[in-house]
C-alpha cells in the first residue's frame, strides 16, 4: 500500500522563546486529518515533549471517532546545530513512546554532532536533515553541505520540499527559485555519490509568526510577514512511501526508497520548476508534483 506522512509539524512549547511555537493542537489535528495523510510527526525544538504531542494526538483521534481511520503520529523533535558557520535543523523520528513527563531532555543549543550520534543511539529510528538551502546564499555551498552530509552519517533522509519555506517563496512578489531547486540539487548530488538518502517531504506547519529570513541581505526577509494559513498548511508536501503499514516509514527511509510529493497547489508549480531544471536522470520517482 502507499502511505503519505507529514512528518514535520510544530505544535509546542518553544525552548528559546517561552512561547508555544506552531499552531494549536486543535487547528493542527484539523489540518493533519483534512490533508488526508496516514501518519504524521510532531517536531517541537529541541526535545520531545510528549504532553503538547498527546494534545494533538487526542485531538485526532476525537475527531476521527466514529469513521474508522486511524492516523499514526511518530514521535519526533527539531535538533539545532551549527556547521559551515550556519544553523541547521534535523528531525530526529524514533519508535519509542515517551510517556508524559518523562521524556529524556535536550536542552543544549546547538547540538553538537556527538549530541546527534548519541541521540541517534539511544532512540533509534532516522534522522532528516531539514530545509538544507534557507537563505537564497546557502546554495553555495552545496558541494560542502552534500561532503558533510555524506561523511558524518548522520542522515538517513533529507528535506527536499519544505511546504512552510515553498509557500512562503510562492507567495513573493520575486520568487527565488534557488530555493525549491537548490534541495533537489542536493539530493541529487548525495545519490550521485551512492549515498542512499531518502526524499522527504513535509509541510513544517507553523503559525505565522516563525521566522524563515529567506536573504543574506535582509531586503527580502520575510519576518514580520503573517503569510501563513496555518490550518491550510498541514500536508502541503508530504513523504510517500510503500509498505504492509504505516510504520515501515522507518525501514523505507532508511532504504532511500520514499518519494517527496508537493500537494499544496500554491507550492506545485515551484517544484516542478525545479524538476524540469535539473533533468533529475531518473531520480523523477523521488521527487513529485501531485497532478490534479
Ligand atoms: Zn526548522
Ligand atoms: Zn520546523
Amino acid at each position: 500500500m502507499i502511505f503519505r506522512c507529514d512528518p514535520h509539524l510544530h505544535s509546542g512549547p518553544c525552548p528559546w522563546s517561552n512561547e508555544w511555537h506552531g499552531g494549536s493542537p486543535e487547528s493542527m489535528a484539523e489540518g493533519i486529518v483534512r490533508a488526508g495523510v496516514d501518519a504524521y510527526a510532531v517536531t517541537n525544538h529541541q526535545g520531545f515533549y510528549p504532553e503538547a504531542a498527546a494534545c494533538v494526538e487526542e485531538e485526532v483521534a476525537r475527531l476521527l471517532d466514529g469513521t474508522g481511520k486511524k492516523i499514526l503520529m511518530i514521535t519526533g523533535t527539531e535538533l539545532s546545530f551549527d556547521f559551515d558557520g550556519r544553523r541547521f535543523h534535523a528531525n530526529h523520528l524514533c519508535k519509542d513512546r515517551f510517556p508524559t513527563g518523562s521524556a529524556p531532555e535536550i536542552s543544549k543549543l546547538p547540538c553538537s554532532f556527538a549530541d546527534i550520534a548519541q541521540i541517534r543511539k539511544d532512540y533509534p529510528g532516522v534522522t532528516i536533515l531539514n530545509h538544507p538551502v534557507r537563505r537564497a546564499g546557502d546554495a553555495k555551498r552545496l558541494d560542502r553541505m552534500s561532503g558533510f552530509v555524506r561523511d558524518s552519517g548522520l542522515f538517513e533522509g533529507l528535506e527536499v520540499a519544505n511546504g512552510a519555506i515553498l509557500q512562503n517563496v510562492a507567495r513573493h512578489r520575486n520568487p527565488r527559485p534557488v530555493l525549491s531547486s537548490a534541495p533537489i540539487q542536493l539530493f541529487q548530488q548525495l545519490r550521485g555519490r551512492d549515498l542512499n538518502i531518502a526524499a522527504i517531504g513535509s509541510s513544517d506547519a507553523h503559525r505565522g509568526f516563525n521566522k524563515i529570513p529567506l536573504a543574506d541581505d535582509g531586503a527580502e526577509d520575510l519576518q514580520g510577514l503573517n503569510l501563513y494559513d496555518p490550518d491550510n498548511q498541514v500536508g502541503s508536501a508530504v513523504t510517500e512511501y510503500c509498505a504492509e503499514t504505516p510504520e515501515g516509514i522507518f525501514e523505507e527511509i532508511r532504504g532511500g526508497r520514499t518519494c517527496a510529493v508537493a500537494i499544496h497547489q500554491e507550492i506545485r508549480s515551484l517544484v516542478r520548476v525545479a524538476i524540469n531544471g535539473l533533468s533529475l536522470n531518473g531520480l523523477h520517482r523521488y521527487v513529485r508534483v501531485q497532478e490534479g
